[in-house]
């Protein structure tokens, strides 16, 4: 038996879950979902399926659904359970509760009403993808998942450009090549990344390089499984706009705008699309 019954005194138990191998949940994880009062979970199916393969019995204890479109009466119902004196543990589908998952409003809620609430903590892609990626850990921001329309997804990557931190999203394998792409063009062709696809299970894999590597990599192979995509801070120098406005005049004297701004964007590591608003400015005055 991988568990231990134990004593629980009243309160919230946020329990982190395995990302993949199921055997990378923590002793304690198990004796909180075999001695919680009560069981609720994001995705009830996977839970049970999860205690199954640890020998973990429900043995007759209520599992309640918990999740985003849950009505708040089921967050009520909870903490009205710790008030009245009984253990609830809470998991999320995979991973920690509360990232990129569900959690927070019953953490809110449990934090608002002063209920007594702790976490026995697991795995998360995140902090996996960080140790495997190869980029600096002393900062990172989290960013979970980018909004799924384009400009909305190009509008949250300017807001992250010059952070001084990794940048750490999760990333669905239908969008991951339209995100890196839309990365290279907003953050610049040489910043380093990488795609940590897998983690944890039979077919993980790491891809590092500059975003235009990972991005023309993606066009030509598509892939499957859940990613988490990493890109490093802004390391190019700051050039001055003067100076990158005397390169272009010099370019656009030569060439074509869409040549010039290219040549120059790549010259200086910068956004297409900053450098093809200055060339605007230079050739037809400023806007308005
Ligand atoms: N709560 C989870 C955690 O702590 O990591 C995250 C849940 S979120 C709904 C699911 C996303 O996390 C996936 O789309 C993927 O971006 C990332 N993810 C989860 N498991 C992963 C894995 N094994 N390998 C890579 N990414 C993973």
């Amino acid at each position: 038996m991988n568990y231990q019954k134990v004593a629980l005194s009243a309160g919230l138990y946020f329990v982190g879950v395995p990302i993949g191998t199921a055997r990378d949940i923590t002793l304690r994880a198990l004796d909180v979902l075999a001695s919680a009062d009560v069981l609720a979970a994001e995705d009830t199916r996977s839970l049970r399926r999860l205690m199954d393969i640890h020998g973990v019995p429900l043995a007759g204890r209520p599992l309640v659904a918990l999740h985003d479109h849950s009505k708040d009466s089921v967050i009520q119902r909870l903490l009205a359970q710790v008030r009245e004196g009984s253990s609830v543990a809470y998991a999320s589908e995979a991973g920690m509760p509360l990232i990129a998952d569900p959690g927070f409003e019953l953490s809110r809620a449990a934090s608002a009403a002063d209920l007594p609430q702790t976490c026995a903590p697991g795995p998360s892609a995140a902090l996996t993808a960080l140790v495997l990626a190869g980029l600096p850990t002393d900062a990172f921001h989290f960013a979970g998942f980018l909004p799924n329309a384009k400009a909305a997804r190009r509008s949250a990557l300017e807001g992250l450009r010059d952070i001084p931190a990794t940048l750490v999203f999760y990333e669905s394998p239908k969008r991951v090549a339209a995100m890196l792409a839309d990365a290279r063009d907003v953050l610049g062709t040489a910043r380093q990344g990488a795609m940590c696809r897998e983690l944890t299970k039979k077919f993980e894999e790491v891809q590092r390089g500059t975003l235009d590597d990972l991005a023309t990599a993606l066009d030509e192979k598509p892939v499957k499984g859940e990613i988490v995509v990493l890109i490093d801070r802004n390391r190019s120098e700051t050039v001055s706009l003067d100076r990158v406005e005397d390169d272009l005049r010099q370019a656009l004297a030569a060439m074509t705008m869409r040549d010039a701004v290219d040549m120059v964007a790549k010259a200086h590591d910068l956004p297409r699309r900053q450098v093809y608003q200055q060339a605007l400015t230079l050739t037809k005055g400023p806007p308005g």
